[in-house]
């Protein structure tokens, strides 16, 4: 299938045509015709799939369809973090160009005077967080109910983020008239009942759903102490030329302690999470994009949505106690088609959090040394090999083992 088929208008081609997209990816082709036929959409998808435009096409070529004289925002799209709605307006940017439909971001963290600023000149689309979009709602800045369609992104991470309180403050502010899509990437019970209270008979479409990575990842372990993991990383990077890296780290702390590591031993890195300030995050996030930066530090919070085009490596730098948290992090490489290299270092504290990795992503992470031999490790699994060219051979690699005890 390609985008012609999906019945999107010429401007909109030629956009996907200048970015590169050849063909639909598997949530556009599914999502887009639905949408495009006004039907509220269910659509279980992480990010990495396409899912930004899988909602954003439509939104702009029905808005660009209707008349243009309404005023007030037609369209509200909710995001759990400012990178990711950030980079939902970029996208906004770069699918509706020659379409004459004005977007915005807001999010909190900084000034609120160009925000402001941007809507009183007026807006068709609104991408904002939770909490920004409350405070101006709150202070008159912010109308919704000329809201047409509403797009909450991100929902599970939206409710781990403890949004919640501030999602159902702003829900009754919509006109109960409305497209409405939703997405997340994991289904539990309380984004069941959400949903249920939010969508109209609505479309339910399904990717890659959280149990089940990218298949094309490259997952390894390596079994490294704690004290010695700094140096293990450093080793990684320089054995295998890791170009491009996204390392996740348990703390802010320990992102901040892991990117000045590397920077002493001559490695550019930067750490990014919640106590820097937004422009500071912008700053290490546009390094990284532009490749000046090569490692970015992040905790899971700070790491959520951010795309990068190509990144080749993700190092998980401590094992998340949440096994879906290990699946959201490898899933920064990988994506739209591409292969990544997914490394996790291990430690023996966390050989139960290995354990539970491995029962939930079924395929298996082969070991680059030996497990160590203690009676509550997990039993060792088969290597195995993808055959990927790439690949460097083992003597290449860091050869550091747990400590006997
Ligand atoms: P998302 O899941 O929306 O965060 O998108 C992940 C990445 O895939 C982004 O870098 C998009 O620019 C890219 N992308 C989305 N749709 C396509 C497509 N049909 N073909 C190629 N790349 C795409």
């Amino acid at each position: 299938m390609n985008f012609k088929e999906l019945n999107l208008n010429e401007q909109i081609l030629n956009s996907l045509h200048v970015l590169g997209y050849e063909n639909p990816s598997p949530i556009q082709q599914k999502a887009i015709p639905h949408l495009l036929e006004g039907k509220d959409l269910f659509g279980c998808a992480q990010t990495g799939t396409g899912k930004t435009a899988a909602f954003a096409l439509p939104i702009l070529q029905l808005l660009y369809n209707a008349p243009r004289n309404r005023r007030g925002i037609k369209a509200l799209i909710l995001a759990p973090t400012r990178e990711l709605a950030i980079q939902i307006g970029e996208s906004f940017t770069d699918y509706g160009k020659g379409l004459n439909i004005k977007h915005t971001v807001i999010f909190g963290g900084v000034s609120q005077l160009n925000q402001t600023n941007a809507l009183n000149r007026g807006i068709d689309i609104l991408i904002a967080t939770p909490g920004r979009l409350l405070d101006l709602m709150n202070q008159g800045f912010i109308k919704l109910d000329t809201i047409e369609f509403f797009v909450l992104d991100e929902a599970d991470r939206m409710l781990d983020m403890g949004f919640i309180h501030d999602i159902r403050k702003i829900i009754p502010k919509l006109p109960k008239k409305r497209q409405t899509i939703f997405f997340s990437a994991t289904v539990p019970d309380e984004i069941k009942s959400l949903s249920a209270n939010l969508l109209n008979n609505p479309v339910k479409v399904e990717v890659t759903p959280v149990s089940s990575p990218v298949e094309i990842i490259h997952q390894r372990v390596l079994y490294v102490e704690k004290p010695e993991k700094r140096d293990a990383l450093y080793d990684l990077i320089i054995n295998e030329s890791i170009e491009h890296a996204l390392v996740f780290t348990r703390t802010k702390h320990g992102a901040d302690k892991v990117a000045k590591d590397l920077s002493k031993k001559g490695i550019k890195a930067e750490a990014i999470h919640g106590n820097k300030s937004q422009n500071a995050r912008q700053k290490a996030l546009n390094g990284f994009k532009d490749r000046t930066v090569k490692i970015l530090v992040a905790t899971d919070i700070a790491a959520r949505g951010i795309d990068v085009d190509k990144l080749s490596h993700v190092i998980n730098f401590e094992l998340p106690d949440v096994p879906e948290t290990y699946i959201h992090r490898i899933g920064r490489t990988g994506r739209a088609g591409e292969t990544g290299d997914a490394i996790s270092f291990c430690s023996y504290e966390e050989l139960s959090n290995l354990k539970d990795i491995r029962k939930l992503v079924k395929k298996g992470i082969e070991e680059m040394n030996q497990p160590p031999a203690f009676s509550s490790a997990p039993p060792a699994q088969p290597r195995t090999e993808n055959g990927r060219s790439s690949h460097k051979p083992s003597n290449n690699r860091p050869q550091r083992r747990f400590a006997r005890r």
